[in-house]
């Protein structure tokens, strides 16, 4: 059907002709060898006192190299993404990575340059050369100082593929070969993990009953597989913090994110303070099941009919009016990234499942991903993407070094965008039960910010402190699990998820460890630029694109009080966070009563 916006997006003015591109290779033969130029340099690099130029240039070239990285590996995993079963994109992406650590290895020898320079140096050669990307660059000095010496770190790294990551792998090659026997209507179906999950999300209560059952039968049978995966990529983990001489298993995933302890604990706190004016919210929607109590495979599950389908033409176009309402120019943003084809929607079979938007930093465009088939959700998720392309947009001019985020302020230009749109549709929802059924869609995604990933957060932080003295049986990573679960919810659910540990990817993501608090900060961070939005106004477009543009250039403390002159440590702006929600909670019983 031929419609205003292209479902399809356009790749072909990126690189043509996809995974067979001609320019794509060149691109990458070009790249490949810049960066093994750049590494040559660095090595031959052995009077730094005198030839301070070279470096300079050196750390000039390796802001383009990144961008170049960055723009080959975005590109490839769109290639992936629209096909899954695209061989040639496979293998690129297996190019894409070498390119990855290639360039990773260039940036420690980096490293190890400045380190030779003392901080006197440094700060001159920083505040002539480099003041745009001196966050950067004094980040990577500071961090570099608290590893072990460069030769080790090299080692270290090199180990890790196959340690580290590789336990990561065989994760993944473990869950990718189970199978979940089900059967439905006198069928029997052997499910993929994924699909089985799916069932735990069902409309009938039966179905979900039936299939939680056979989930945690299924984990229970290959706990020990888990086990082994968990405890080993931790002592890999914990062997490189102490080698460091780190102690705090919160160091790292705090300096990724940019964030302190103090502001993670208020943070923490406010929300546990908080948590009793959440529980009407789960018994009441206990009552509506016509349950006494919420098993852990309840808390997400559907109420009311699904609504109406919405055509992707009426989603675009009101996503354009509503982002309108509160910047003119994020509106123009993405009326552009719809005219321009930037958004893959198209329902078909062979898609990646799941949404992302990506970023093209040499050609200064992005792409978003998902697939489109007419659900209020779906709405929030293309307006979720787009907040991710407006950011990466207003930062596309700006050095290299100072467009790198992280991922709890990522989510803040996404969040924000979503709430724009959600908020909106329950406003002008025209019966209760729409109403409803958004409202409570929207209260189901804080419960899983405040309670979910709370509980993921707890077990992680008590798992890692026990493995420090030993292995963990998988008993014990259950009972761990469980009181987790207990303390996150308030023990107001009647069933718990033991097997969590083991069924949760995150557990077992290498690239980014701690994969749990930086979403519920992003979350509560964008509602507090949100309920600022609400009291600036039309002002406040200008302030926004200077926050999202600061995003990469100081820590979270700083970034608060310099837009938003507010304190992260202190309780004051969670609990304004957390208020705006507790007024969907009221709703929500009002609406139920
Ligand atoms: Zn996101």
């Amino acid at each position: 059907m031929q419609t205003k916006y292209n479902q399809l997006w356009d790749l072909d003015s990126v690189f043509p002709g996809g995974s067979e591109s001609t320019e794509l290779r060149g691109f990458i033969q070009e790249t490949k060898e810049e960066l093994i130029a750049l590494e040559q340099s660095l090595q031959q690099l052995t009077e730094l006192h005198k030839e301070q130029q070279k470096l300079i240039e050196i750390i000039e070239n390796a802001q383009n190299a990144a961008a170049k990285v960055r723009e080959i590996g975005a590109f490839v995993g769109c290639l992936t993404a629209q096909n899954m079963a695209d061989k040639k994109a496979i293998q690129l992406s297996g190019t894409a990575k070498e390119l990855s650590s290639l360039y990773q290895g260039v940036l420690t020898s980096i490293d190890e340059k400045i380190l030779q320079l003392n901080e006197q140096e440094l700060q001159a050669m920083i505040k002539e050369h480099f003041p745009d990307v001196a966050f950067y660059l004094n980040e990577r000095a500071e961090r570099a100082k608290d590893k072990l010496s460069p030769a080790e770190e090299k080692l270290a790294q090199k180990l890790s593929t196959s340690g580290y990551h590789a336990w990561a792998d065989m994760y993944n090659a473990l869950v990718n070969s189970m199978k979940i026997t089900f059967e439905e209507n006198g069928q029997t179906e052997e499910l993929s993990v994924g699909q089985a999950e799916n069932k735990l999300a069902n409309n009938d209560r039966k179905v979900r009953v039936d299939a939680f059952e056979k989930w945690e039968k299924t984990w229970t049978e290959n706990e020990d597989l888990f086990a082994t995966t968990i405890n080993h990529l931790a002592g890999f983990r914990l062997g490189l913090y102490e080698k460091r001489g780190w102690t705090n298993v919160l160091k790292e995933p705090l300096e990724i994110n940019r964030m302190s302890e103090a502001t993670l604990n208020a943070m923490w706190d406010t929300i546990t303070k908080n948590k009793s004016r959440f529980m009407p919210y789960l018994e009441q929607k206990a009552k509506y099941l016509g349950l006494e109590k919420l098993a852990w495979y309840d808390v997400h599950a559907p109420i009311g009919s699904a609504s109406s389908s919405i055509p992707y033409e009426e989603a675009a176009e009101s996503i354009i009016d509503q982002f309108g309402k509160f910047s003119p120019k994020m509106a123009e943003f993405t009326k552009m990234a719809f005219e321009k084809d930037w958004v893959e929607a198209e329902n078909r079979p062979g898609k990646r499942p799941g949404a992302f938007c990506t970023t093209l930093p040499a050609s200064g465009e992005t792409r978003v991903f998902m697939t489109y088939s007419g659900s209020a959700s779906n709405v929030s998720t293309l307006a979720h993407e787009l907040g991710h392309a407006y950011h990466a947009y207003v930062m596309r001019d700006m050095p290299n070094f100072a467009q790198s985020y992280a991922m709890n302020v990522a989510e803040t230009a996404s969040t924000f965008a979503e709430l724009i749109v959600s908020d909106a549709a329950v406003q002008q929802a025209e019966t209760d039960e729409e109403k409803l059924v958004l409202i409570e869609s929207k209260l189901g995604r804080a419960i899983a910010f405040f309670m979910n990933i709370h509980a993921r957060f707890l077990f992680e932080t008590r798992f890692y402190e026990k493995r420090k003295e030993g292995l963990l049986s998988a008993q014990e990573l259950n009972e761990l699990m469980v009181e987790a679960q207990k303390e996150a919810y308030c023990d107001s659910l009647s069933e718990y998820h033991p097997h969590f540990w083991a069924a949760k990817q995150h557990f077992h993501i290498t690239g980014v460890p701690f994969y749990n608090f930086p979403y519920t900060f992003g979350f509560l961070f964008s509602l507090g630029v949100y309920a600022h939005a609400l009291e600036e106004g039309a002002s406040f477009e200008d302030g926004y694109v200077e926050l999202l543009r600061d995003t990469g250039s100081m820590n979270v403390e700083e970034l608060a009080q310099k837009h938003l002159n507010v304190d992260l440590t202190k309780a004051e702006f969670w609990q304004k966070a957390i208020d705006l929600v507790v007024k969907d909670v009221d709703q929500f019983l009002e609406l139920t009563k």
